[in-house]
């Protein structure tokens, strides 16, 4: 079986042919890059991360793209999609976990007042501060999916009982207090301290973190942003840091990644950067799944963890 790959860095691609060459049942599957192919009008099924804008139009039969993370942004939006492709994307307890572990660092970051106590810190400044109580601490989740689910749990698990989650439809959990849709969204952000973004990245979620939506929340607010650059209007960060309407920002991912050099992010004392690495791909457990994808494929069959194309999540 031939099967493209499609992915920027070229020691990704080495690792991952290795990994189909290592196991019996893949050791004969072929990974090729675009320029190995021989006979395009051939190859029905593409691994993907961040393909170049119009590889696709160039591959007539591909009827199968696993995307090679949660997201799939990178792969709708776009018009080189061959039509009825079917879109599959890495769901990974592996990947949930790591998740939870950044987001946990970066609530008890905001829960046990370390922005302040960092500033104080610079200043050699030896002043205790009044606590924060879990339950006049609102953690307002935005997104309860895959990850916002796991988060909620491990945020509850911890002692966090007043929880927001904020969704498309309505959910119900005993852990958290649910909204929906937009007319809530102000009810949802209003009293927050601590914002975590886990929201896909469609039209809709675009520059949900502005101006106007982070100065409904609490004065001293935490934002976490670990879903995609694209949600922060960047430039609506700082003047809010600076007047203390936010108390500081853990932030993995960024409009443009990576983080330009001179992006005053990178020198902000209340940002904390990382170089989306939030929750990465692990290649050993994404493996499995993958391979039962291409098989399902293979035999007429959906596969698993489908991506609504229409709905972009
Ligand atoms: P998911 O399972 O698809 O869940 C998405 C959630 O967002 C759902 O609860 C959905 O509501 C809600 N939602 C979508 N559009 C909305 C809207 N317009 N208004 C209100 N709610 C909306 O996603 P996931 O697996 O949890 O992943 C979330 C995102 O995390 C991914 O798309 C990816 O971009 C990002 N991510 C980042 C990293 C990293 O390393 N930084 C790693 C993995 C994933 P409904 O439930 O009502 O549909």
């Amino acid at each position: 079986m031939k099967i493209l790959f499609l992915h920027p860095e070229e020691k990704v691609f080495a690792y991952w042919q290795s990994l189909f060459k290592e196991h019996e049942a893949t050791k004969d599957w072929q990974l090729l890059r675009p320029f190995e192919v021989k006979d395009h009008s051939k190859i029905e099924i593409a691994l993907a991360w961040r393909p170049a804008p119009t590889i696709f139009s160039t591959f007539p039969s591909l009827r199968f793209i696993q995307s090679l993370g949660m997201g799939v942004d990178h792969l709708l939006g776009r018009d080189d999609l061959p039509e009825s492709v079917v879109i599959s994307r890495i769901v990974d307890p592996d990947m949930n976990q790591q998740m939870a572990q950044y987001v946990l660092y970066g609530a008890l970051r905001a829960f046990r007042q370390l922005p302040d106590y960092n500033k104080q810190q610079r200043k050699h400044y030896w002043q205790p501060l009044n606590r924060f109580y879990p339950n006049n601490f609102t953690i307002g989740i935005l997104g309860f999916g895959v990850l916002g689910q796991t988060i909620t749990e491990t945020l509850h698990t911890v002692g966090f009982d007043q929880i927001r989650i904020w969704s498309k439809s309505q959910k119900s959990t005993p852990l958290a207090t649910s909204y929906q849709g937009e007319e809530e969204l102000n009810s949802f952000l209003n009293g927050v301290k601590c914002l975590i973004c886990l929201l896909p990245l469609t039209p809709e979620t675009h520059y949900i973190l502005n101006k106007e939506t982070l100065s409904q929340v609490a004065k001293g607010c935490f934002l976490i942003n670990s879903a995609r650059g694209a949600h922060l209007k960047e430039e609506d960060l700082i003047p809010l840091l600076n007047s203390n309407q936010l108390s500081g920002a853990l932030l993995d991912v960024f409009e443009h990644e990576p983080l330009p050099k001179n992006h005053p992010f990178w020198t902000h004392p209340q940002i904390e950067i990382t170089p989306h690495i939030a929750s990465k791909t692990n290649p050993t457990t994404a493996f499995e799944q993958i391979v039962r994808n291409i098989k399902k494929v293979s035999e007429g069959e959906l596969p698993l963890n489908r991506v609504d194309i229409h709905r972009g999540y």
